[in-house]
C-alpha cells in the first residue's frame, strides 16, 4: 500500500484514529491492513456487521475452511440440520464433518450507475449460489436419512455493507486517502442502503481464480458526461480468493480529482 500514510485521523470520519483497519476482516483471512486507520466508534460500527456474517452465512464456510478466529472457544462445534427420514422431519444438531456446510452468497445486477437503470437505486439480490463444502451423500448417509435441508439467512445487506467498506478501505490503501472521495460509499459503510445498488453489484461471471489473481483489484474511469464526467474506480473484488469458483462484485467508488501542481 504504498500511498496510505497514517496521518492520526480515521479514514470514516474526522476523529483521531486509534487501530489498525483490516480491509477484509481477519475472519476470513484478510491481510490487507491499514495502520492506525480507525477510530473506536467507526471500529464499532464496521464489526457488527462484519461479526453477523462472520458468525452467519459465512459461519459454516470458516470451520470447514479453518479460517483464523480470535475466539476459537467460541467456534461453533455444531450447525443445524433439518434431516428427513420416513416422511418425518427433524432439527438436529450436526457435526461440522456431518453437515453440509453450506456457503450462499446472494448475486446482484451490476452497479446500476454504469450498467442499469439509475432510477432505480435499491440494491436487490437476484438470486443465491450455494457451495456444499461436504459431500451430500455422505451426510445422508451419516445421519440414515432420506433428504438433509438446511436453514439459512441471506444476509445481503451485512454483505453489501462488508463489500464497500473493503473497497473504501483497498482503494485508501492503494490511492491514499485524498484521492478517496467516498460519497458513494461512506453512506453504505453506515448504515444507508438507500443508493446501495448505484454503486455495488455482481459481475455477470463467476471468477474463476487463478492462485495468482489478487482478491481486489481496480480500474480507473471517468464517468460519461451526463453523470457529470466525474472519475471514478471500480473496484473487482473476490471476498474469498481461495476458492476456485466463486462469485466476484464490482464496488464503484468516487475519487477527488488527481491534485495538479499547474495553476
Ligand atoms: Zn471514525
Amino acid at each position: 500500500m504504498p500511498n496510505f500514510v497514517p496521518n492520526g485521523y480515521c479514514i470514516y470520519c474526522p476523529n483521531p484514529s486509534d487501530s489498525d483497519e483490516h480491509v477484509i476482516p481477519y475472519g476470513l483471512n484478510g491481510n490487507y491492513v491499514l495502520k492506525s486507520a480507525s477510530c473506536s466508534e467507526c471500529r464499532d460500527i464496521t464489526s457488527k456487521f462484519e461479526l453477523a456474517l462472520l458468525r452467519g452465512s459465512l459461519a459454516q464456510l470458516r470451520v470447514g475452511h479453518q479460517f483464523p478466529t480470535r475466539r476459537p472457544q467460541e467456534r461453533p462445534k455444531s450447525f443445524p440440520l433439518l434431516v428427513t427420514k420416513a416422511g418425518h422431519e427433524s432439527k438436529v444438531d450436526a457435526s461440522p464433518d456431518a453437515h453440509p456446510l453450506v456457503l450462499s452468497l446472494p448475486l446482484f445486477p451490476k452497479p446500476k450507475l454504469l450498467f442499469g437503470d439509475a432510477s432505480d437505486p435499491q440494491l436487490r439480490p437476484t438470486r443465491v449460489v450455494a457451495f456444499n463444502l461436504n459431500s451430500i451423500d455422505a451426510v445422508v448417509s451419516a445421519h440414515n436419512a432420506d433428504t438433509v435441508a438446511i436453514v439459512q439467512k441471506l444476509q445481503y445487506v451485512e454483505l453489501a455493507r462488508l463489500l464497500a467498506k473493503a473497497a473504501y478501505g483497498f482503494l485508501v490503501g492503494e490511492l491514499g486517502r485524498d484521492r478517496v472521495r467516498g460519497s458513494y460509499l461512506l453512506p453504505i459503510i453506515f448504515g444507508d442502503m438507500s443508493s446501495a445498488g448505484l454503486y455495488i453489484g455482481s459481475c455477470d461471471k463467476m471468477a474463476i481464480a487463478d492462485e495468482d489473481d489478487p482478491a481486489l483489484s481496480y480500474q480507473s474511469w471517468r464517468l460519461p458526461p451526463n453523470l457529470g464526467g466525474g472519475e471514478i474506480a471500480v473496484v473487482i473484488m473476490r471476498l474469498l480468493p481461495h476458492m476456485k469458483e466463486n462469485p466476484a462484485y464490482i464496488v464503484l467508488c468516487d475519487l477527488h480529482e488527481k491534485h495538479s501542481d499547474t495553476a
